[in-house]
């Protein structure tokens, strides 16, 4: 079977607004810097795949079909939303020069060798999670149907605990934001390793359901066991799939469409959120599953295709040729473009050689995954899903009013208007965009300074710190200008791990 027709879309629900083949509003968060953030020589997590995908988007023309925004990085008191404040407060204070002298909390907060210390760890925290935060406050004021955070999705983090290459959970943070609004979110992971840290976040509580697909025995975290389905409140509204070597795709969306499409009727979501961790690929140099590049975007597309708010994230995914053009196809489906498989010529170009296909390709690896495994497994879910209670049929009254983000008002603003300080750290953001814009037509030389960006977020250590802004003046179209990377600015900064080879032992 070729995944990418299969089904066409595939959902049944008859309360689907739209056909697959309707355009969707989507918004797309990139931050320039994120690629130049470094774990450290051997370390398999590169930040930097997040900069070649951007390059393949820019290159494929995408950034022109979608809102192209630089995320506003989080601040202490969103992490600790979640996160505990003495945790938060050492990411912020740690360093690589520090780090000596500080064994007992590192050994606590589990940060050393997959989690290290590197340099601008915090920033990076601040980068990914604020991003994800960000496009989680688009979904909520409507604006947008899918909103892609690539540099996300990482799934791992816990309360008080870095853990997997992931130290703050930007996962947990957006749906909590987006809890703000919407009723019931729906968390799915498709990552090849459990997603155990957003599960623990909301394994007693019915307002997150979380399902996830991934390798299961003797495997990185070790949790996400069948039997495991939530506690309390959140009984039945966690999901496990636990696969085993080698699933291709075929057997992938036998289990997949079935059990998300039961889900979708059963919970009916407000909102979905998709980690698209890109280890399940064939091919990663952690994972072992037989994905193709077309295997794993079916299940992106089968999730728009419900047309309920789609938040995309990142997440694992350690053979960074695949990664980058995995999410490029995957940006693809979202604004509902589907590429031509010649690799346009970008910056990255030596990487995806000799074939130079957009494709990932699939491997003759032996599937250990048996037809009657996943019969009896899917079975089992679905007979767990049977004891959600339906979902209530009315609506979530507290619903913010949609209202166009860049045209409001300040002097006309409702005082009754719910507290958001991340959409009035966006606006006032745009506002001083267009100020400098304006400044710029009469000849006042003034751009962002430092210090404006301390008003805004404190002691951030860098005059590019912006919060979410268009980024359509230098990124919104690769027909007016070339990708921020492409300049060979910052991206060729120290930190440039384009000349690695991704294959060095960990
Ligand atoms: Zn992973």
């Amino acid at each position: 079977m070729d995944p990418s027709s299969a089904g066409s879309g595939g959902n049944s629900l008859a309360a689907v607004a739209g056909t697959d083949a309707q355009k969707r509003r989507v918004c797309y968060f990139y931050d320039t810097e994120v690629g130049n953030y470094y774990y450290g020589q051997g370390h398999p997590m590169k930040p930097h795949r997040v900069r070649m995908t951007h390059a393949l988007l820019a290159h494929y023309g995408l950034l022109g079909r979608m809102q192209v925004l630089r995320p506003l990085r989080a601040l202490d008191h969103d992490f600790c939303r979640f996160h505990s404040a003495d945790y938060v407060a050492f990411l912020r204070t740690v360093t690589p020069e520090t780090q000596l002298g500080r064994g007992r909390q590192l050994r606590r907060f589990n940060v050393g060798e997959d989690c290290p210390v590197f340099d601008g760890l915090y920033a990076y925290c601040q980068s990914y999670a604020g991003a994800s935060i960000s496009a989680a406050v688009m979904l909520n004021h409507g604006t947008h149907d899918i909103a892609i955070n690539w540099s996300g999705g990482l799934h791992h983090a816990k309360k008080s605990e870095a853990s997997g290459f992931c130290y703050v959970n930007d996962i947990v943070l957006a749906i909590l934001e987006l809890l703000k609004v919407h009723e019931r979110v729906l968390y799915i992971d498709i990552d090849i390793h459990h997603g155990d840290g957003v599960e623990e976040a909301f394994y007693t509580t019915n307002r997150v359901m979380t399902v996830s697909f991934h390798k299961f025995g003797e495997y990185f975290p070790g949790t996400g066991d069948i039997r495991d389905i939530g506690y309390a409140e959140g009984k039945y509204y966690c999901l496990n799939v636990p696969l085993d070597d080698g699933i291709d795709d075929d057997s992938y969306q036998s289990i997949f469409k079935p059990i998300i499409g039961k889900v979708m009727e059963m919970y009916h979501p407000d909102a979905v959120v998709l980690q698209c961790g890109a280890d399940s690929l064939s091919g990663d140099r952690l994972g072992c599953f037989n994905l193709s590049g077309k295997g794993h975007a079916e299940c992106v597309k089968y999730m728009r295709s419900f047309n309920v708010p789609l938040l995309l994230l990142g997440g694992g995914g350690y053979t960074i040729r695949n990664v980058s053009r995995c999410w490029c196809y995957e940006t693809g489906v979202a604004v509902g473009e589907e590429l031509k498989e010649k690799l346009p010529y970008n910056e990255y170009y030596e990487y995806f050689g000799p074939e130079y296909s957009l494709y990932v390709s699939s491997s003759n690896m032996e599937n250990r995954n048996t037809n009657k495994q996943l019969e009896e497994m899917k079975c089992k879910i679905l007979e767990n899903l049977s004891k959600v209670e339906h979902a209530p049929s009315v609506q979530f009254e507290e619903r913010i009013p949609e209202r166009k983000l860049p045209e409001r008002d300040e002097d006309k603003e409702d005082p009754d208007r719910r507290p958001d300080p991340y959409f009035d750290r966006f606006l006032s953001a745009r506002r001083r965009l267009k100020h400098s814009a304006r400044s710029r037509n009469t000849g006042d030389t003034r751009e962002y300074t430092e210090t404006e960006a301390k008003d805004q977020h404190g002691k951030i250590p860098t005059t590019e710190h912006r919060g979410p802004e268009p980024m359509e003046e230098d990124l919104g179209s690769s027909k007016q200008a070339p990708p921020a990377d492409a300049n060979g600015m910052a991206i060729n900064a120290p930190g440039n791990v384009k000349n690695e080879p991704e294959s060095s032992p960990k």
